[in-house]
């Protein structure tokens, strides 16, 4: 999409620290982080949030998922564990309208909410 920043840095308009990229994925360093390590996953294709995943799209997401493990591993922090978020619109606080998971580690993280 256009104006889609998340859509710019896959396009390499926008730089940003990559951690991992394929074909369909990309990861990279939220650039305020909320722990010490707090890596943003996205699907390169536009979605623009979890509530416009589609059928289609049922695959992509599970690779997010393993995905998200392959970095744990390889970053080191597989054992110790993290946590993933996603947050979905305006009451779920969403900012930036491209599907992204928040993967976050390196501490004991804080306040539980679920
Ligand atoms: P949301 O609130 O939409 O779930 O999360 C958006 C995240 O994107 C925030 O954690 C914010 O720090 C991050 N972010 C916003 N703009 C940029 C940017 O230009 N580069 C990077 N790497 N992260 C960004
Ligand atoms: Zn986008």
């Amino acid at each position: 999409m256009e104006d889609c920043l998340f859509c710019k840095i896959v396009k390499g308009e926008i730089p940003s620290k990559k951690v991992y990229e394929d074909e369909e994925v990309l990861a990279f360093k939220d650039i305020n982080p909320a722990a010490p390590i707090h890596i943003l996953v996205i699907p390169k294709k536009h979605i623009t949030s979890l509530a416009y995943v589609k059928k289609e799209d049922e695959i992509l997401i599970g690779k997010i998922y393993t995905t998200i493990n392959k970095i744990a591993e390889d970053n080191g922090f597989k054992e110790n564990g993290y946590r993933v978020i996603v947050n979905c619109g305006k009451d779920g606080g969403q900012e930036v309208m491209h599907l992204h998971f928040h993967v976050l580690a390196g501490t004991q993280l804080g306040e539980k909410i679920v």
